[in-house]
């Protein structure tokens, strides 16, 4: 990888951070990761006030995507849902085993933009950003850039 290690590696000029990678830990094989805070606290360190904050999983087994934080059965009926679709086991070609997870990360996708005002994301009452992991556990990282 050679991109540093850490969480907050900054690639910024000058005094504010406009560009970070985030390290996500996921513990099992599929789950959604709230990473709301990590890039909330992003934007802050950024010194954006008002703009885009753009972020991007460069992975092909997992995704990005923005839903419901307060119930965890939303989470847990989306991921059920992505299974019932695309089950683990099934007539694949890909032979690392884990054609699931590709297609499932292409499903949710991989970036995200939100907008930036008064130095905060402007989510709604209930949303949430979700990391979501289909071929953990393992260690993933996020690209944050606020414009
Ligand atoms: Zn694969």
């Amino acid at each position: 990888m050679g991109m540093g290690e850490g969480q907050g590696r900054m690639k910024g000029v000058g005094q504010n951070i406009k560009m970070e990678r985030i390290n996500v830990r996921t513990t099992k094989r599929q789950e959604f990761v709230e990473i709301t805070q990590l890039i909330e606290d992003a934007v802050k360190r950024s010194g954006v006030k008002s703009g885009i904050c753009y972020v991007y999983v460069p992975h092909t087994t997992c995704g990005l995507t923005i839903n419901e934080n307060a119930d965890p059965s939303v989470k847990s009926d989306i991921l059920s849902k992505l299974e019932q679709l695309v089950p683990e086991s099934g007539r694949y070609s890909h032979s690392e085993g884990n054609s699931d997870a590709h297609i499932k990360s292409s499903i949710v996708g991989h970036s995200l933009s939100v907008i930036v005002e008064d130095s905060s994301l402007q989510l709604g009452t209930w949303q949430g950003i979700f990391l979501c992991e289909f071929d953990g556990p393992r260690t993933r990282y996020v690209w944050v850039k606020i414009t």
